[in-house]
């Protein structure tokens, strides 16, 4: 065992304890029931870590990361993840949430190769090129915000077109989906208003989304 490990295995026991004297019980409680209300989708990243920013303890939200918060269709870690949050915990919430500066979403906007996440990314880039126009009119600084933005809102609708949100709907579970951006300089989460609880509503929640964005980031000047 080298010290940099220990002292993370001492300060888990300074937590555990500290947790255990501000709600005495927490952990045997924790043991009985997982009951979250809320799923987080989100980047991999380590400035981004999830129950922290939106203030939850454990038990509190479900959660799944990868490189640049991205949801593929045939991505079978992040469905049985969905499936089991929608189905068993119940969860009322999907969150997704990307974050300003992303590396993933950086190496997608230039084109950057990085290794196997190329292929990953690739889904990123493919994000970039169905708004191509715009962002090539949008200021060169904020290109990479921008296409987090955006990122985020295909995400979230890519969420709301699995089987297992469609599933959910249909047997008319409460069920909404969110998406949302962490500033990685002010700490601060924005809602990007994709907010879909019905599949009618998908539509048009992602169309006022999109615009919403290139109202943000349009003019160039
Ligand atoms: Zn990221």
């Amino acid at each position: 065992m080298t010290a940099p490990l220990d002292d993370l295995l001492q300060r888990n026991r300074g937590w555990a304890a500290a947790t255990e004297a501000r709600s005495p019980g927490f952990f045997s409680r924790l043991l009985k029931q997982q009951s979250p209300q809320y799923m987080w989708i989100g980047c991999a990243d380590s400035r981004v870590p999830a129950n922290e920013l939106v203030d939850l303890a454990p038990g509190e939200m479900f959660v799944h990361r990868n490189v640049a918060n991205v949801v593929v269709h045939s991505d079978l870690n992040c469905l049985s993840v969905m499936q089991f949050a929608i189905d068993v915990l119940k969860v009322g919430h999907i969150l997704v949430v990307g974050h300003s500066g992303c590396g993933g979403v950086t190496a997608a906007l230039a084109d950057r190769r990085i290794g196997i996440a190329d292929n990953w990314i690739r889904h990123v880039q493919d994000v970039r090129n169905r708004h191509q126009a715009f962002l090539d009119g949008v200021a060169a600084g904020r290109r990479v915000d921008a296409l987090c933005e955006l990122n985020v809102i295909e995400q979230a609708l890519n969420v709301c077109q699995t089987t297992v949100v469609q599933d959910a709907w249909s047997r008319g579970q409460p069920l909404a989906v969110h998406g949302w951006c962490y500033g990685l300089h002010d700490g601060l989460l924005q809602d990007l208003a994709m907010t879909v609880a019905d599949p009618a509503q998908a539509a048009g929640a992602y169309e006022r989304a999109i615009a919403a964005v290139q109202r943000r980031y349009g003019a160039a000047a």
